[in-house]
């Protein structure tokens, strides 16, 4: 299986000099993030994190969805979570195409139908990052002592804007 010799290759080398052992999970900054899948986003390096110091949710579009807020509740009440940003990007292909344009390029390179399956894209980002950010904080389970933000990401700059 050579797949993933490259990988497991670094996570040897990764091993022999290894940080993290003794880590007790929690999020030792206090910080709980949601954001996209996008690589372009170095989500604890653009906020000035180490691994151990904040808890992640990344999916398509850095949606707060239903799994968004159970990691977020588990965060808050059992691994220290005292601030949460919501960060979408600038350039997101879930913000920038429409389910269609989507549809038919998995469809395309599937080389079958994907007419079926959904792809949850966003119509107007700070609209939905504004919904998002309220779904956290209208959460019963979220106190209101939990800091929530909502920020966009330039993934041309680096830089976060502070949008609600
Ligand atoms: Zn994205």
């Amino acid at each position: 299986m050579p797949d993933f010799d490259d990988l497991l290759a670094a996570n040897r080398t990764f091993g022999e000099n290894f940080q993290y052992s003794g880590f007790d999970g929690v999020a030792r900054a206090g910080v709980a993030l949601v954001t996209c899948m996008d690589s372009r986003i170095a989500p604890l390096e653009m906020i000035g994190l180490s691994p151990g110091d904040a808890k992640i949710f990344r999916n398509p579009g850095g949606r707060v969805t239903p799994q968004a807020l159970e990691a977020l509740v588990l965060g808050v009440h059992l691994l220290n979570v005292k601030r949460v940003l919501i960060v979408p990007h600038t350039r997101c292909a879930v913000a920038s195409n429409s389910e269609t344009d989507l549809r038919a390029r998995v469809a395309e390179s599937a080389g079958k139908d994907a007419s079926w399956f959904p792809i949850n894209v966003v119509a107007d980002q700070k609209l939905a990052l504004a919904e998002d950010v309220q779904k956290v904080r209208s959460h019963p389970l979220v106190p209101d002592s939990v800091a929530v933000g909502g920020f966009i990401y330039d993934v041309d700059t680096g830089l976060l804007d502070h949008v609600v």
